[in-house]
């Protein structure tokens, strides 16, 4: 019970107490020694219905608050995780191939004076092995490895976040060498200011705190997760603090082969495992997994000897919307949408609109916060619609993705009208649009597009320099 919750009985017994109480003292005729008794009855109520089971709260959430990181503490682990359970990730491997070497040679570093990054970021969406790679790191080097969420430090009871970050920090030094992981940082680490949350920001500073205190040569790195590094407080990308990011991003049809292998391991079954990495474009490494074992769970279900590809159909869409990552294309609908990139990239790139690279499944023409200008903005119009002219030249038919580009393309025209045309703002986007349609399929040159298509179907992306 709160103090909020004393309802209005607790007041008036409260009231009527102190009242009769003060009467009762007052009086000096025979009936005062009755009130005062019953000043007592109503103060006796005050107390034992309300005040008192709120003070036994009160004392109950102070022991819980002072007990609460004990409960928790931290207790490091040996991962068996090796870098062979690992797929693709080989760029972020490299960068993080130094810090098992440290952990094995610490000698080799010590010689040539060589400061290691007290802490680095993996930077990336949800289920591309960010928490996998960090185990790997612990299981190559053979240090402690302490895992803690962000969310765990978001604590209710006052102090409590900020005791738990130093008894983490105390538990890795003394049993250094090690590594901490601490997944979701942003839970504790965005931007202070905003809506204020002391709890919050006082568990963020006693993070800095830790990480300022370590020793260059104390044996403890921290690693950190995220799918939100634009949240972070900047002083925690600091030097000294995590001053290393390593980007981990989808994977690429090559490292979906690689992590299919790893998750059928093992499972009975006769799928194209070829073909499964082709079709599930955009999906994480989670999904793939997860994708895994839930045919194995319909092929159980069906009592099959071995995993098919009716399982695969059966769960795909539900994996789909299970992970919310990945789009399901069939061979047809993956050269469809290679060419219908293409055609974006390149009108795009004829056009002046820059972007860094086209990919065959996600959107890659980003549309500016600030004002373009006139010629930027219809190029932009023309790059998002190119895709839709060629479609027309071919007399072909529409798909999900056109949907999601006309929609947009309709913004950029009307945000265009209202700037530099404002006198046709009555069906002036329609015009715009249709002029930019034509205007795209001038650019159309199909001897590129079907070289950027073949290029998109072998990798899935193309660098603008590549163009
Ligand atoms: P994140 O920490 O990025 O959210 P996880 O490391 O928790 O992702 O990945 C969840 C699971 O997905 C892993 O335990 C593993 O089964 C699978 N997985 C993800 N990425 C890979 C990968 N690159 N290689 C092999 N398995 C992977």
């Amino acid at each position: 019970m709160t103090l909020k919750k004393i309802d209005s009985l607790a007041i008036a017994s409260l009231a009527i107490g102190c009242v009769l109480l003060i009467l009762g003292f007052a009086l000096s005729n025979w009936y005062a020694p009755i009130v005062t008794l019953l000043a007592a009855a109503a103060l006796f109520l005050f107390w034992t219905k309300f005040a008192a089971p709120i003070a036994q709260n009160v004392s109950a959430s102070a022991n819980r608050s002072s007990k609460e990181p004990n409960e928790t503490s931290f207790t490091p682990t040996r991962s068996k995780v090796t870098f062979k359970q690992v797929a693709g990730l080989n760029s972020a491997r490299e960068e993080l191939d130094e810090i098992v070497d440290y952990f094995k040679n610490p000698s080799k570093y010590g010689r040539f004076g060589v400061v290691l990054p007290r802490g680095v970021l993996l930077a990336g969406p949800p289920g591309v092995g960010k928490t996998l790679m960090a185990k790997a790191i612990a299981g190559e080097a053979g240090v402690a490895f302490f895992y803690a969420s962000g969310s765990s430090f978001a604590h209710l009871y006052v102090g409590v976040g900020p005791k738990k970050v130093a008894e983490l920090f105390a538990a890795a030094r003394k049993s250094a060498p090690s590594i901490v992981f601490i997944d979701e940082i942003d839970a504790v680490g965005k931007a202070r200011g905003g809506a204020r949350s002391d709890e919050r920001e006082n568990t963020l500073n006693q993070l800095l705190t830790e990480m300022d205190g370590f020793e260059s040569q104390s044996g403890v790195v921290v690693l950190a997760a995220t799918n939100r590094i634009e949240l972070l407080d900047s002083a925690l990308l600091r030097p000294g603090r995590f001053d290393r990011r390593v980007e981990i991003g989808l994977p690429n049809i090559n490292d979906r082969l690689e992590i299919l292998k790893i998750a059928f391991s093992g499972k009975p079954h006769s799928i194209d495992l070829n073909r499964l990495a082709q079709n599930s474009t955009g999906f994480s490494g989670a999904a793939l997994s997860t994708l895994a074992n839930e045919a194995a769970l319909h092929a159980l279900k069906r009592n099959a000897e071995k995993i098919e590809q009716i399982d695969i159909e059966a769960i795909k869409e539900k994996v789909i919307s299970l992970k919310k990552s990945g789009e399901w294309l069939e061979a047809d609908m993956r050269e469809k949408r290679a060419r219908y990139q293409a055609a974006k990239a390149i009108a795009a790139k004829r056009l002046g609109s820059r972007f860094e690279t086209v990919k065959l499944a996600n959107d890659f023409l980003q549309d500016h916060e600030s004002v373009l200008s006139e010629s930027e903005l219809f190029a932009l119009l023309c790059a998002r619609l190119a895709g839709f002219a060629l479609w027309r030249s071919n007399a072909e038919s529409g798909a999900s993705f056109c949907e999601s580009d006309a929609a947009l393309a309709r913004k950029i025209a009307e945000r265009y009208i209202a700037i530099y045309d404002p006198t046709e703002l009555k069906g002036g986007a329609e015009k715009l649009m249709q002029e930019a349609i034509m205007a795209a399929g001038d650019n159309l040159d199909s001897a590129a597009i079907e070289k950027i298509a073949a290029l998109l179907l072998a990798n899935e992306s193309a660098a603008f320099e590549v163009l």
